[in-house]
């Protein structure tokens, strides 16, 4: 008999300032219970982090699929960047650090492209055809690039050089803090940034995301960019939705013949 379809996910966030989780509702991408919120501890190392995950976890009793954000590269389950977390990050097998903790290996991703799925499958790219470039303005730059709703992952669009600088440490929310810039300003800093995604990747959509996209209306009409643009819906729900949304889609994949990048051996060839 085949088994029941899924119908909830729990998604968990880790962002540099806390650590978000919630159960999704497949189907819709809303949350089933309210969202559990635990201050992401101070050293922001793997040895603090992973038993809050445990925590978040326990907290809902959650026995089904578990997806995981990280706000850094995520390559097939190992960690590859940590820009604002602690350097033990780098080089972990994030799966295999979190699975005996939480009793089942959750699907880790990369923030950015968790909050891009989510907006493509329930947000504000809902039903967009074509690619569609998610962007997330906070501390850093994060993007997700999606193709007729498939991502591509790990896309790191925030560290292009633009006129000689990491576009985040220019265009990012945290920039315009930091500089004090006006809306004005910013939106000629973020322009120029938009014009350079424009000029490599055509894209049918800009989604921008991040809190500060809340304040949309002070920079989006001040854009000068030929793509149309708007904000996300999800608002800080998306991490989360996309998360648990993957994961559950992962789960239901049937198990890889070979494990990924391996590649069998051929018989030899009788004479
Ligand atoms: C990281 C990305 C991440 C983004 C948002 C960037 O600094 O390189 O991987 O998605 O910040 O957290």
């Amino acid at each position: 008999m085949a088994a029941a379809p899924l119908t909830s996910a729990l998604g968990i966030d880790i962002g540099g300032s806390g650590m978000k989780a919630a159960p999704i509702d497949l189907a819709t991408g809303t949350l089933i219970a309210p969202r559990l919120r635990i201050e992401t501890p101070i050293s922001a190392s793997p040895a603090a982090m992973v038993p809050v995950i445990a925590r978040l976890v326990e907290h809902f009793a959650w026995e089904g699929p578990v997806g995981i954000t990280f706000p850094g590269v995520v390559r097939q389950g190992t960690v590859l960047t940590a820009a604002n977390l602690h350097e033990d990050w780098i080089g972990l097998d994030a799966v295999a650090a979190f699975g005996p903790v939480i009793g089942r290996d959750p699907v880790v991703v990369n923030d950015a492209d968790a909050a891009g799925f989510a907006e493509s499958r329930f947000g504000a790219a809902r039903d967009v055809p074509g690619v569609v470039l998610m962007f997330t303005l906070g501390t850093g730059i994060g993007t997700a690039l999606i193709n007729n709703g498939q991502l591509v992952p790990n896309t790191e669009f925030g560290h292009l050089i633009v006129d000689g600088y990491d576009a985040e440490s220019r265009a990012a929310a945290s920039a315009r803090d930091r500089e004090a810039l006006g809306w004005k300003d910013y939106s000629t800093r973020l322009s120029r940034y938009l014009n350079e995604l424009e000029r490599l990747l055509w894209p049918d959509l800009f989604v921008v995301g991040g809190g500060i996209s809340e304040k949309f209306d002070k920079f989006g009409p001040r854009l000068t960019i030929s793509t149309p643009i708007v904000p996300a819906t999800l608002k800080n729900q998306a991490g989360i939705v996309g998360a648990a949304v993957l994961a559950a889609e992962r789960a239901a994949e049937p198990a890889p013949e070979h494990p990924p990048g391996h590649t069998p051996k051929q018989a030899p060839e009788h004479a």
